[in-house]
């Protein structure tokens, strides 16, 4: 008989992809195959993401052309997992989802050999269940380049947010099962390693026995960042997202570890500290602003990132000026900026109107955007003629692709198969506002 074929549908964020590399990791090792087409598979899994309301729409729209195959009498299965079913406490989504078989929290997908069975015995899938999903291996999807969960939930409860809702209350991978996988994955070549949490520097090792005794830092996040810098075949570690409460001194050190990409992720969300309080985000635009000065005076040219959130309930304009001028402070090389959406669930959307229009919001977000790309392009423009290291990520036709340290893409020329997964030197000639171009002169 063949095997099963199933397809994953990811919204959402990396640690929704890592999730979903778990996921194939698990169906695998049950017997399934994987299809990278959704009318081919006989199982469909959406890992959903609730972060806007229009992605969770986006889950609803897909649904409809699997109940129709539903219809005309095919076996198909259809499961919805992600933060739609970790935060739907009152079963409201679960009935809006109701043509789905299965709806389980991203934790729960250790279940599904037995859901399987129980639903398709006549598939014929063999395995054994696991307590831990952090514990399953994930199916990679890149050959030289990783995402390592290292933390799930959050204990931050900042009031737009499902994630506490979602993923729970924060809980920290073991140390040493993390060295263990990302030992593994160098060992396979992959060398470029990025490690995911929802406020990854609250990370606390469950295990810190495990760190190595001549390990020099105290703070449990550097001193994992430590090791990770000792694995041989490591030669690339970023991480996201960090939380600024958390952005103590031995990690803002870290960032000068040989390893450390050039490039830092803290999300902002407002530079006003009425809005900042609304948000229960813990702390001052001036201790943003003091950190981004500790860490730029710790590793000069560090590229910097955030997320912003415009349209807050109550955000005058006053307050969005203030946002403007740190972001003009902190000269962010990139950001994400998002309108304010009410998640229900929410404190926010329990606590405060909905009050900006979305005609204000919309005009705020294009202000930070122009402001951005005017950054952006500025700041690509300073590497004009300048020699960057590259890591080389993928390779189509005359040209290759990869990313700088400080994360900007670039194009190059003269690149051979055997440079993927490789730093290149590479002298930049041509530099716009989404793309450095260049050519290696140094493999
Ligand atoms: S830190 Fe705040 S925004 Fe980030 S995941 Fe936790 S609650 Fe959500």
């Amino acid at each position: 008989m063949k095997s099963p074929r199933f397809y994953v549908q990811t919204y959402g964020c990396q640690m929704n992809s890592n999730d979903s590399e778990r996921l194939a990791g698990l169906l695998k090792s049950i017997g399934f195959e994987a299809s990278d087409k959704e009318e081919d598979a006989q199982l469909v899994i959406f890992n959903t993401c609730s972060v806007r309301e229009h992605a969770e729409e986006r889950v609803y729209g897909r649904m409809e052309s699997l109940v129709e195959r539903k219809k005309k009498g095919e076996d198909v299965l259809i499961a919805v997992t992600g933060c739609m079913a970790g935060r739907d406490k009152n079963g409201v989504l679960r009935r809006r989802l109701s043509m789905a078989d299965l709806f389980f929290a991203t934790p729960d997908m250790v279940n599904l050999p037995r859901w399987i069975a129980e639903f398709r015995p006549n598939w014929m899938v063999t395995g054994n269940e696991t307590e831990d999903y952090l514990k399953i291996k994930p199916l990679r999807q890149k050959e030289y380049q990783a995402y390592v969960t290292i933390q799930t939930g959050c204990n931050h409860f900042c009031t737009y947010c499902v994630v506490p809702y979602a993923r729970g209350l924060e809980r920290n991978r073991p140390a040493a099962d993390i060295l263990t996988e990302i030992k593994d994955l160098a060992a396979r070549g992959i060398s470029d390693v990025t490690l995911l949490g929802q406020a990854v520097n609250d990370y606390i090792a469950p295990d810190p026995g495990s760190f190595s005794p001549d390990n020099p830092c105290k703070n449990h996040y550097a001193a994992l960042l430590w090791e990770i810098n000792q694995i041989d075949g490591v030669k690339r570690l970023h991480w996201t997202a960090a939380h600024p409460l958390s952005m103590s001194d031995e990690v803002i050190q870290a960032l000068t570890f040989p390893k450390q990409v050039n490039y830092l992720h803290l999300p902002v969300q407002s530079g006003s500290n009425e809005i900042l309080r609304r948000m229960n985000r813990k702390y001052s635009r001036e201790q943003y602003l003091e950190i981004i000065r500790k860490v730029k005076e710790a590793r000069p040219g560090i590229a910097l990132g955030t997320d912003i959130i415009v349209g807050f309930p109550g955000e005058t304009e006053q307050d969005f000026q203030d946002t403007v001028d740190l972001y003009k402070a902190c000269d962010f090389d990139i950001s994400y900026t998002a309108q304010y959406s009410p998640r229900s669930g929410t404190l926010s959307f329990r606590l405060y109107p909905d009050n900006v229009s979305e005609e204000e919001k919309k005009r705020r977000w294009q202000i930070l955007q122009d402001l951005m790309e005017e950054n952006t392009l500025r700041k690509n423009q300073a590497f004009l003629d300048k020699t960057v290291e590259v890591f080389i990520e993928k390779i189509e036709g005359d040209f290759a692709y990869g990313t700088s340290s400080e994360l900007k893409s670039v194009k190059l020329s003269g690149a051979k198969a055997e440079m993927l997964g490789q730093i290149v030197l590479v002298k930049i000639q041509k530099a716009m506002t989404w793309q450095l171009e260049g050519e290696i002169i140094q493999e």
